[in-house]
């Protein structure tokens, strides 16, 4: 389509260009045509006048060449006959008339071939001539004729002439009007072409649009349906609301209700928990301040030896027999039985779990504000450490883990009613009656030295130990691990060093029920004592003699202090020793004290197991004074 203008615009181009040639063609013409009017007139007086003129007009007038070719041809035609253009001449000269009396005896013309006149009838020669003559006249009269006509249709054909130079011009005027035109057409082509592309190129946008626009009208539809199931669905849930609304304020109702019931059953659990802490408290005192459990550790090869019996009936008891071969050999050997009875006798089959169950209890006291005191006492072997400590496995641990787990998960507990407990645990050595950090974890060369001290208030610390903060079971673990590093770093210093001096594990622990005003600290001391056996005297000597000498002094110390603390003597020697020192504020008056006495089962073991026996019986039968929380 856009192209039909374009070729057309050529074609208009195309025909301009011919006109224009045409233009130039007609220039010639033009001013051939005007200079054509000068030699007419001569040209035409020259035919009639004389005959000199002719050949100027033939040469300068060639659009009147049929003009001349009708007259000068006639007159040109005269002169070839020599005999009529010299008499012509001659007549013209003589007076230019020329008009002759035409010769009747001339009867024949210098062309045709007549009867040939006589060389002595002149007068027929003369009326021959005149006849000529009159025959060039008519001629000529003829031929004036035509040249006017011919003048006439000159003047039709000058005039038809301009008319086509005005036509001409006008057209010229036109063409470049045209031109002109063209030019602005071009430009318009170019902007058409512009144009056009713009309407593709809006075409094309205008179907994407239109196939958006379908797009959105169906998502339109769509949306539509699916406001009206919106509304509809809002208009449900607004009923559900309006519902649950007022559900809501019944139950904001109930909740304002239950609030004041909850407070009122905190108050009543509070009460309820110093209750259960006062009975609690009673029922140990029931059991006693101080409490000795005996635990007889499994035969290597698994089983018990027959020197050690339990009693089948109670777990209290135990009886360590020894059969006297008699020394004539005739009588019956004697067996000589040792009863004892304690708070609780484990035999070698009980588990670790069985074993904490009991002192779980006294655990709980430690919570509830108690200072409560474990000892494990015994010959090297018997089991001590795997009784406090215990093994790697969950069901091997022994007794601290287990009870600081128990505390943790208690505190927990109790900090739903508004308590809020610290932890701090401390792990010391005592050696030759010298204290170890065993939560030291710096340069071997800068440990430092310890001191017991005791406050104003009766509180004893030791100088530069690490007390290091707890709150979880497995930080008191790895605790463990650290002192364990510590303890064979010593030991492979000093061969069996562990056995021969005592750890003491001592958690603090920190109540406060802030809502209550109400505060609670106590200490949780778990003791691994130094091996119990005696040596020979003889046998020991150097630092071995005075190793022993430190821990036979402790531990009989302890069975002293205890002992007057049971006869509630006014003196307590706690200061005869670094154990009983340290030990001092878990002990006695204000403490709950767990001893125990582990049992190797080995025969060569027996006056061993009886020695630990005797010292634990008599430990069992003090009586520590009664017990009161320490509460501010
Ligand atoms: P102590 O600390 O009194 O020197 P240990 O606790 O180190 O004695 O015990 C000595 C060995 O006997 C250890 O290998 C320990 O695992 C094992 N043992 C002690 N008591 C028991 C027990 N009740 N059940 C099983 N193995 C025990
Ligand atoms: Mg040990």
């Amino acid at each position: 389509m856009s192209r039909l203008p374009v070729s057309a615009s050529k074609r208009v181009l195309l025909t301009s260009s011919s006109s224009s040639e045409n233009g130039q063609d007609f220039a010639p013409a033009q001013k051939k045509i005007r200079k054509d009017p000068e030699p007419v007139k001569p040209h035409a007086a020259a035919t009639i006048i004389s005959g000199r003129r002719p050949p100027v007009a033939a040469t300068r007038a060639p659009i009147s060449r049929p003009v001349r070719g009708v007259g000068a041809a006639t007159v040109a035609g005269v002169p070839s006959r020599g005999v009529l253009k010299q008499s012509v001449a001659s007549t013209a000269a003589k007076g230019g008339n020329v008009k002759p009396t035409a010769a009747p005896t001339a009867p024949k013309t210098g062309a045709g071939g007549g009867t040939k006149r006589h060389a002595w009838d002149f007068k027929g020669k003369v009326s021959d001539m005149e006849g000529k003559i009159r025959n060039y006249q008519t001629k000529v009269k003829t031929t004036n004729q035509e040249n006017e006509e011919l003048r006439s249709t000159m003047a039709q054909t000058q005039s038809r002439v301009s008319e086509m130079e005005k036509k001409l011009e006008k057209q010229t005027r036109q063409i470049s009007e045209y031109e002109a035109e063209l030019q602005a057409l071009s430009g318009v082509r170019d902007e058409l072409e512009t144009v056009s592309s713009d309407k593709c190129t809006l075409e094309k946008e205008l179907s994407s649009l239109e196939s958006k626009y379908k797009v959105v009208e169906t998502l339109r539809d769509s949306q539509e349906t699916e406001l009206q199931t919106l509304k509809m669905k809002l208009s449900v849930q607004e009923s559900t609301m309006a519902r649950l609304q007022a559900a809501l304020r019944d139950s904001e109702e109930e909740v304002r209700s239950l609030k004041d019931t909850v407070v009122q059953q905190k108050d009543e659990l509070h009460a309820g928990e110093m209750e259960r802490r006062q009975l609690h408290n009673a029922i140990q005192e029931l059991k006693g301040n101080i409490r000795v459990f005996c635990r007889v550790r499994p035969l290597v090869e698994g089983g018990l030896s027959k020197h050690i019996q339990l009693s089948p009936s109670d777990n209290k008891t135990i009886t360590l027999a020894k059969t006297e071969e008699s020394h004539t050999g005739k009588a019956a050997d004697t067996q000589k039985n040792y009863n004892f009875s304690f708070d609780r006798v484990f035999g070698p089959q009980s588990l670790q779990q069985e074993v904490f169950e009991e002192i779980s209890l006294l655990v709980q006291s430690a919570l509830d504000g108690y200072n409560v005191c474990c000892f494990a006492y015994g010959q090297t072997g018997s089991g001590k450490t795997y009784t406090m400590e215990g093994g790697e496995y969950d069901e091997c641990r022994g007794v601290i883990p287990r009870a600081v787990k128990q505390i943790f998960r208690a505190a927990e507990k109790l900090g739903t009613q508004g308590w809020e407990f610290t932890f701090t645990a401390s792990f010391v050595e005592i050696y030759n009656e010298g204290l170890r950090d065993l939560l030291y974890s710096g340069k071997a060369s800068k440990r430092p030295e310890h001191e017991i001290r005791k406050s104003a208030n009766n509180e004893v610390t030791i100088t530069n130990l690490t007390y290091q903060r707890v709150c979880s079971e497995d930080q008191v673990l790895h605790l463990i691990m650290l002192a364990n590093q510590n303890r064979s770093t010593a030991q492979t210093a000093q061969n069996d060093r562990s056995s021969r001096s005592h750890s003491v594990f001592q958690l603090d622990i920190e109540g406060v029920n802030a809502g209550r005003d109400v505060k609670c600290k106590s200490t949780l001391c778990m003791v691994d004592l130094a091996g119990s056996e005696r040596m020979l005297k003889s046998q020991s000597q150097g630092e071995r003699f005075k190793e022993m000498t430190a821990i036979n002094g402790s531990l009989s110390n302890l069975g002293i202090v205890i002992t007057a603390l049971a006869n509630k003597e006014s003196y307590v020697p706690y200061r005869n020793s670094k154990l009983t020192y340290l030990l001092q504020g878990c002990l006695g008056g204000n403490s709950k004290t767990l001893m125990f006495v582990n049992i190797a089962p080995e025969t060569d073991s027996f006056g061993e197991t009886l020695n630990s026996l005797r010292f634990a019986s008599k430990v069992n039968d003090c009586v520590i004074g009664t017990a009161s929380a320490n509460r501010k």
